[in-house]
């Protein structure tokens, strides 16, 4: 193998030895967690979002979404029948969208936890460090926050003016208020080079997080982005391969969207180091209309058979769904 300096990243992420690359990678996921495979079950409960994200079809200016809010018992109640059909992490992700008060908030988390014995993962982007304290303090247990590039004027360009270092902040103080944190990126945004996703690759593995996720990007119609190249599948499956080399211990997501470009693309995400799916239960009726990008949750069954498929995905490759929350590892293990 060859050493996973900034070179040797780049050499594995321009295809140099994928067999080698693939295979280790493989070989690591099973030392670290054996056959077993995380399922995160997400409710997708708002698509309403108050930012301009150039990448995303839930970007506020999209007027062609047909925008939905799930209400406060609805998304309970889609989070306690994932719970019953097995999901033992259930991930609360939406736009931007702060009309659900931090009042609300903790109450779906605190009545999800009292009714469940299942880890509750936030993914609902830039709220106050003081509303994730309030959260962790009902019982949240994870945090999902992509950084989405890791080069601050890239950050500024493809999140239409956010600033980077404020989410850097955010994620820092996550990490501190005690949330098992997972962050990532996507790849192959517009005018990417495998050099910048190589110092993507290096910045999160510092960052010690108990997550990883990199999907490839997939250019929506409806937003600024919609002529640009699609992202390279293969070097998504690089770079996930490369993370699980650098961070033996984090879970490592196989994203839906490599199925958007491969029907087998998040079974051989799990062959190449990762060890996480995250299905959506979203309910049939609004999940079409969780539109980030083309393809997304274009299955419409309901939340039980969703689990199932998900179960017979990993079996099919002689893995096992896991009865655990999946809780990170990283901490007890690190070198
Ligand atoms: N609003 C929250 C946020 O941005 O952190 C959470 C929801 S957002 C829809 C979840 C993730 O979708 C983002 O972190 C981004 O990585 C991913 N995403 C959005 N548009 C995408 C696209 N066109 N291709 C691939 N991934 C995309
Ligand atoms: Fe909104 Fe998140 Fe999409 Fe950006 S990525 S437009 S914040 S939902």
């Amino acid at each position: 193998m060859a050493v996973l300096g900034r070179d040797g990243i780049i050499y594995y992420l321009n295809g140099g030895n994928d067999d080698e690359l693939y295979s280790t990678a493989d070989n690591l996921r099973q030392s670290s967690f054996g056959q077993e495979v995380y399922l995160r079950a997400i409710v997708e409960f708002s698509n309403v979002c108050n930012k301009k994200c150039n990448y995303c079809g839930l970007r506020a200016p999209n007027s062609k979404v047909s925008r939905y809010r799930m209400g406060i018992d609805e998304i309970i109640e889609s989070a306690c029948m994932a719970a019953e059909a097995g999901a033992r992490t259930i991930v609360l992700q939406s736009g931007d969208d702060f009309s659900y008060s931090p009042a609300q908030i903790a109450d779906i988390i605190s009545r999800i936890k009292e009714s469940h014995d299942v880890a509750v993962t936030l993914s609902l982007g830039d709220r106050s460090a003081a509303e994730y304290k309030q959260w962790f303090n009902c019982g949240a247990d994870r945090c999902l926050l992509k950084l989405e590039t890791t080069d601050a004027d890239i950050y500024e360009k493809i999140r239409c003016g956010e600033n980077f270092h404020e989410r850097m902040e955010l994620l820092r103080s996550l990490q501190e208020i005690g949330y098992e944190v997972g962050s990532g990126i996507i790849v192959g945004l517009p005018d990417y080079t495998v050099e910048q996703l190589a110092d993507d690759l290096l910045f999160l593995s510092n960052l010690e997080l108990d997550m990883i996720a990199a999907g490839p990007f997939i250019p929506h119609p409806d937003t600024p982005y919609s002529p640009a190249v699609t992202g390279d599948i293969d070097i998504s499956f690089r770079f996930t391969a490369l993370a699980r080399l650098l961070n033996p211990f984090s879970n490592i997501p196989a994203t839906s969207a490599l199925d958007s470009f491969d029907s087998e693309g998040r079974k051989k995400g799990l062959q190449r180091g990762c060890n996480v799916i995250m299905p959506s239960v979203t309910p049939v009726g609004q999940r079409k209309d969780y539109n980030i990008y083309p393809g997304k949750n274009s299955v419409s069954v309901d939340v039980v058979d969703t689990i199932s498929r998900a179960e017979e995905l990993v079996r099919a490759l002689d893995f096992i769904p896991s009865a655990s929350k999946g809780s990170s590892r990283r901490m007890n293990n690190v070198q």
